[in-house]
């Protein structure tokens, strides 16, 4: 089965969903970092839920989640772009013991960022973590940041990560009344963390929703890709300026840079640098990027 985002509507009751089901783009992330089995399923949760939600939000264009704290898992960043490809990291120390979202990340928050590919401005939204799982988390961030009564179901594993999104959509034309909204949430809570994993995500809708009138759409493809460059890092190079660039060419030979998110490796040697820097130099220096 392919990586897929599955979108779905309830007919007359003004309520969508979605699931995602990740399996070889959730292997190359697992191939890329030994995570510890606990920071592994919170991060797997997280990519399925950054592919639920970019499929929510009409954005053509990139949406990154991430989670900064003061516990054991320092941080976590996971992007969705429009072109329905992720990637993601987390920070965390050696022994992550299992427990619920406050005991992993501690006092923390949840920012949400849209960066639209048009050009129009960049979105950030941050909220404090609240709730036990980060399906709360975002369920409370969606209520609180962008008003939209949504339930969200995560789950990952070694092998694969998934999760289901409910949502009431946000101009209701009256269509549905709360009964639906309530029925349809009953419904979806009777799926178990195995069937999201394991199940084709139109079998998922046949066995919760049989008795609904359910309008599937066609599945979008779902793909790992990282966005780092040899292009991007020269653009950080430049940032950090010649004098410290070439500082570091004197201790250390050559400036490697690894990507943390895919640990491609990039290095500029005296002669890339001195190319780096004399190509601006006519510019000026901050006026060069974008
Ligand atoms: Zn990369």
């Amino acid at each position: 089965m392919p990586d897929t985002l599955q979108k779905f509507l309830f007919e007359n009751a003004d309520i969508r969903g979605d699931l995602v089901h990740l399996d070889a783009t959730w292997q190359i992330i697992l191939e890329k970092h030994d995570y510890d089995p606990v920071v592994r399923k919170l991060l797997g949760e997280m990519m399925a839920a950054a592919a639920l939600l970019a499929g929510t939000l009409k954005l053509n264009g990139r949406l990154t989640i991430q989670i900064q704290g003061n516990g054991p898992i320092s941080l976590m960043v996971v992007e969705c772009t429009g072109e329905r490809t992720l990637r993601g990291l987390a920070h965390a120390v050696d022994d992550v013991s299992a427990g619920d979202l406050p005991s992993l990340v501690g006092d923390g928050r949840l920012a949400i960022t849209l960066e639209p590919r048009d050009g129009a401005e960049r979105y950030q939204s941050i909220v404090e973590l609240v709730g036990g799982s980060l399906a709360e988390a975002l369920e409370n961030y969606l209520q609180v940041s962008e008003q939209l009564a949504t339930h969200l179901w995560l789950a990952a594993d070694q092998q694969f990560a998934a999760g289901m999104l409910i949502q009431k959509l946000p101009k209701s034309s009256g269509r549905g009344d709360s009964d639906t909204w309530n029925r349809i949430q009953q419904l979806s809570a009777t799926i178990q963390n195995r069937e999201l994993l394991q199940l084709p995500p139109r079998e998922i809708i046949h066995r919760l929703y049989h008795e609904e009138d359910v309008r599937v759409f066609e599945p979008e493809v779902l793909s790992f890709r990282c966005a780092c460059s040899h292009e991007r890092v020269a653009n950080m190079l430049l940032s950090l300026g010649r004098k410290e660039a070439e500082s570091i060419i004197a201790d250390e030979g050559s400036i490697r840079v690894a990507c943390e998110f895919c640990n491609h490796k990039y290095e500029f040697d005296s002669i890339d640098v001195e190319q780096l820097f004399s190509q601006t130099i006519t510019t000026g220096s901050s006026s060069t990027r974008h």
